[in-house]
Order: structure tokens, then C-alpha cells, then sequence
């Protein structure tokens, strides 16, 4: 079996990845938040110039899919009108920020997440890998912790905020006015002191391999995790999901009739202003739904790197996922849909599906060459 292609980069609306139903265009909306008019708009887009299909992704963006050579470059002009366009793909590459949806007014959120993106646009900010990325988390409780990001501004115990390098528990104090500053400052840090060597690297592996944070970072307290959101009502607005984070245009042009969005790194949206479950079609509202236990990547037809369907099997097999289990159905090794470890992995292989538990889609399987058929509840979740 051929190793899947790691791209060590994400795609961005400059610089589109070529999937199995054309080009991917990520649109990394400012501060996670997208006004109705907004919205409509790209709903209207996708449709003109995709195949009407609208992914939400692991970093709080959404992405058009289905573009073509054709339609990508007035897909842009029109993106660039909305002011969702960068102005360079470098700059757009290093706008690789996550904010916590649970924010509030007033808190500082808004402000600290719109003051990184002005610098981290400006053309002397520091050039970190493709994947290199920032959590501004702080909400009334840290969300971001298992989210991908390599420097987080997060809050202490007494509402401070506070400077951290993924994968250490040592922080800085900051004020809002030096947080950002101070990590960029970090930035810089990490890419000295050789984090990314050949263009790659994350800040969790650089300080595993040894590398020691400048002196002023310090063990300082932090403010407990909240725990897992779930969809449903909540103080800032109600929460949706989307059957493996997808959204029709036509579902999103119905939420810009609702209010604000939010979007968030678990492919829920948050709807500003409603607490009521919305009854458009294609919304999970209730947090007992199947569809919630189960993640599954693009697989075949539409990515060239499948070797098999994911979200067909994913979608029967959730029903029978137990209470407080979860199961990853990824088209190859790469998995994309979930890259941390999930209690039951399904790899599409040549030869049927390979199932890995309590490890990443990359892991050793348990078993290998499994049909769809002898996928049972006791062989994908053993028990002793
Ligand atoms: S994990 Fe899925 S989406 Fe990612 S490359 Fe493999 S088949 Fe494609």
C-alpha cells in the first residue's frame, strides 16, 4: 500500500488543494464569526462556483468545495469583496488562528483574536510552517486545549491572561495589549531555536525533542477545562452539528435567516441570539443523535488518496457505536477527519477495512481485511 501524500500545509483560498471533486477553497472567516449578509453570500458561492458543498473544518473554517481553474479566480475577486481574502498567500498561511466561540461581550476576545490577525498580516511576522497555528481561548473556560494550535493565550486562575507553548504547562503573564506582541515574540522563539527544520515542525514535538522555553515562561495556574461541547441551547446561542461537518448551500443560506454565526473547531456552528432548535433540514440539535458518534474523512469517490467509501459505512455503523464511544472511519492512514487516537479506528485499505483501537489511523491495526459485513458492535468495540 502507498503511504497517503502529507502536504504540510493546510489549503487557504489563494492556495486551493486539489481534491477528488476539484479544488478545496478554506475561507478562514476574521474572529470565527460571519455576519447573515456574509453568509448568504457564500452560500450564493458555492453554489455558482463550487459543487454547492460546504465543509467545516478542524480550525474553525469553512470550505467550498468542487471549484474549479475556471471558477477559482473570480471564486477570489468575490471572496476579496466580502474582505475574506489576505494579501498574500504567505500572509493568509500565517492567519492560522482559532478562537474560542464561548466568548463574550466585552470579555476582550474579539479584540485580542483582531489585533493577531493585523500582525500576523503585517509582512515581517514570523514565517511559521504551513500547519503552525494560534488559540486565542479565553472564554469564561479553556475549550481549545484538544484543538490543534501551537501558542494559546488563555486566562489563569484570576482572570489574567496568559501566554502558553503547546505542549508545556509553563505560561507568561501578558496584558491585552502586550499578548500579542509576546507571541509573535514566541513565534520568533520557536523558529531560532530550530522548530521548524526543512519548513516543518510543531511547537508540542520541538519541545519534546528538548528544547527549553525562554526563562521568563513559568508553571502558573490555569483555569479548569470545560468540558466537551455538545449541540443545543446555550448561554451565547444555540449550538448545531452537521453529519461529518458538511452543510449544503442551502442549509447555510436558511442559518444566515437565524442571525450571526460562530464558527467552531468541533464542525459545529454556534447561531447567535437563538436558543430555540432551528428546524432547518440537515441540523443535528440533539446531542443524543447517532450521527455525533461517528467521524469520517471525504474517502472515495472524493478524495484521490481513498482506498474506500468512509461516510456510507460511518453512517450505518453509528447506530451501533455504544454510549461514550466513538469510531473513526478514515479513507487511508492519514486521517484527516480525526488525527488524534479514537477508541475505534476503520482504515479503507485495498483489501477491505483495517481496525485500530485507542490509536490514530496510522496506527497497528487489531485486525486487518474486514468486510463491511463482519463490522459488528463486539468486533469493533472488544470487550476484556
Ligand atoms: S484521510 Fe481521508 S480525506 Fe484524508 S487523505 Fe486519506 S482518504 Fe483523503
Amino acid at each position: 500500500m502507498s503511504a497517503p501524500v502529507i502536504q504540510g500545509w493546510c489549503p487557504g483560498a489563494l492556495r486551493p488543494m486539489l481534491s477528488g471533486d476539484g479544488l478545496v477553497v478554506r475561507i478562514r472567516a476574521n474572529g470565527g464569526r460571519l455576519e447573515p449578509d456574509t453568509l448568504r453570500c457564500i452560500a450564493e458561492l458555492a453554489r455558482s462556483f463550487g459543487n454547492g458543498l460546504i465543509d467545516l473544518s478542524a480550525r474553525a473554517n469553512v470550505q467550498l468545495r468542487g471549484a474549479s481553474e475556471a471558477t477559482h479566480a473570480p471564486l477570489v475577486e468575490e471572496l476579496r469583496a466580502l474582505g475574506l481574502i489576505d494579501a498574500s498567500h504567505e500572509a493568509e498561511a500565517r492567519r492560522n488562528i482559532v478562537v474560542t466561540p464561548f466568548w463574550a461581550e466585552g470579555d476582550g476576545t474579539a479584540a485580542l483574536a483582531a489585533r493577531l490577525a493585523d500582525a500576523l498580516a503585517l509582512p515581517d511576522a514570523p514565517q511559521t510552517p504551513g500547519k503552525f497555528g494560534y488559540a486565542v481561548d479565553t472564554g469564561p473556560a479553556p475549550v481549545l486545549g484538544g484543538i490543534s494550535a501551537d501558542i494559546r493565550i488563555e486566562r489563569d486562575a484570576s482572570d489574567g491572561l496568559i501566554l502558553r507553548a503547546d505542549g508545556s504547562d509553563a505560561a507568561v503573564p501578558v496584558a491585552p495589549d502586550s499578548a500579542v506582541p509576546a507571541a509573535l515574540d514566541l513565534a520568533r522563539w520557536f523558529l531560532a531555536s530550530g522548530g521548524a527544520p526543512a519548513g516543518r515542525g510543531r511547537m508540542a514535538a520541538h519541545l519534546a525533542r528538548g528544547a527549553a522555553l525562554p526563562e521568563t515562561f513559568r508553571s502558573l495556574s490555569r483555569r479548569n477545562a470545560a468540558p466537551a461541547p455538545a449541540p443545543g441551547p446555550l448561554r451565547q446561542g444555540f449550538l448545531a452539528a452537521f453529519a461529518f461537518g458538511q452543510i449544503s448551500a442551502e442549509t447555510l443560506a436558511a442559518l444566515a435567516d437565524l442571525g450571526p454565526v460562530r464558527l467552531t473547531p468541533w464542525r459545529m456552528i454556534l447561531i447567535e441570539g437563538t436558543t430555540t432548535a432551528p428546524t432547518i433540514p440537515g441540523l443535528i440539535t440533539d446531542p443524543a443523535d447517532p450521527l455525533l458518534k461517528v467521524t469520517a474523512c471525504t474517502g472515495a469517490p472524493g478524495c484521490p488518496q481513498a482506498l474506500g467509501e468512509t461516510r456510507a459505512l460511518a453512517r450505518r455503523l453509528a447506530p451501533l457505536v455504544p454510549q461514550g464511544r466513538h469510531l473513526h472511519v478514515s479513507g487511508c492512514t492519514k486521517g484527516c477527519a480525526h488525527p488524534g487516537a479514537a477508541p475505534a479506528t476503520l482504515v479503507a485499505t485495498a483489501k477491505g477495512y483495517d481496525l485500530i483501537l485507542n490509536d490514530t489511523a496510522a496506527g497497528n491495526p487489531a485486525r486487518t481485511r474486514l468486510t463491511p459485513e463482519a463490522l459488528t458492535p463486539s468486533a469493533l468495540f472488544p470487550t476484556g
